[in-house]
């Protein structure tokens, strides 16, 4: 196996346009353990790691961009934890300690899997990803990228460069069901972000679908009962009705980890459970 290691993203692009099968390599997390199970095994390696920008955020009053290969123990605390605390969240849900030291965002979005938790958290935020490629930078919405289980648009000769957010104000947070509380895949995720800015409560589900599900009727129906301007009032019925709503919203299947019936129980109870908290 061939391993390159590139030191800026445009030697990065000349390698995959010169070695259009390799794999591209970040924390490893994912792919390693599909090559020690024989799952794959790639001719070429373009590990990214030794790029300083992917591994760089920015957060300016135009929005927030994270690099590509930024590891989940950055979001964990710092100011990227400040900005969007339910990314924080979600990242302090990973695996153990050496998995979030080691994994990314742009490893959960290559692998795409609808239990990937950082990718519920991207679609409520309504985050943009940043494809870059011989032709130069593409930006899809993140509702456009993500296709189906382990699917995305992403092009072949593309790389992943960061994902962007604009700026919100107000309360957000991710919550997630796995069969114990450390080192666990999720059996059902919800994120919720109050945007005060953009008057809207935006709600995404991991888990219980082919791809991440943003909960409309949901969004729409509690749009027609609150101003989401002001913070959120502390009502439990509207929080149960809207739970309902947004569990309605929910395609879970019956597997190895779960049944549908529990995960669709799940959903709602996080999602009145995250309604709740974020009026107080
Ligand atoms: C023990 C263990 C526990 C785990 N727990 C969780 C968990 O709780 N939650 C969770 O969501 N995930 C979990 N994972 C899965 C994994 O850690 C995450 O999906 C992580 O985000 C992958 O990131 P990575 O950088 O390691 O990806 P890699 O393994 O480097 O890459 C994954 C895929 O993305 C592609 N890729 C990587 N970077 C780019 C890029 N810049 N552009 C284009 N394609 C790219 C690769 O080619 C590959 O197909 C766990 C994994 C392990 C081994």
């Amino acid at each position: 196996m061939t391993v390159h290691v590139p030191t800026s993203l445009d030697e990065a692009v000349q390698l995959l346009v010169a070695n259009p099968t390799a794999r591209l390599l970040s924390g490893g997390t994912d792919t390693m353990v599909e090559v020690n199970f024989n799952r794959t095994k790639p001719e070429a390696v373009i590990a990214l790691r030794r790029i300083p920008s992917l591994r760089e955020y920015s957060i300016g009053p135009d929005g927030i961009v994270i690099g590509a290969g930024v590891p989940y123990a950055s979001m964990e605390t710092g100011p990227l934890a400040q900005a969007l605390p339910a990314l924080a969240a979600a990242a302090r849900t990973v695996g153990s300690p050496q998995i979030r030291a080691a994994g990314t965002l742009g490893g959960n979005l290559g692998t795409c899997s609808p239990a990937g938790d950082g990718l519920p958290v991207l679609s409520a935020l309504n985050a943009s990803i940043n494809l870059r490629s011989p032709r130069g930078t593409r930006t899809v919405p993140f509702a456009e990228f993500m296709t189906g289980v382990k699917r995305n648009s992403r092009a072949t000769d593309e790389i992943i460069e960061s994902v962007s957010v604009a700026p919100t104000t107000g309360f957000q947070d991710y919550a997630k069901v796995g069969v114990r509380n450390a080192m666990v895949i999720s059996v059902a995720s919800v994120c919720f972000v109050h945007d005060r800015n953009t008057s809207s409560v935006r709600v995404a589900l991991g888990a219980v679908g082919p791809t991440i599900i943003r909960a409309r009727e949901a969004e729409d129906w509690l749009a027609g009962r609150v101003d989401a301007s002001k913070q959120l009032p502390p009502d439990g019925a509207l929080a149960t009705e809207f739970a309902r709503l947004v569990a309605s919203a929910a395609r879970p299947i019956d597997d190895h980890r779960s049944t549908a019936a529990y995960r669709r129980h799940a959903i709602e109870v996080l999602a009145r459970r995250l309604y709740l908290r974020s009026t107080t």
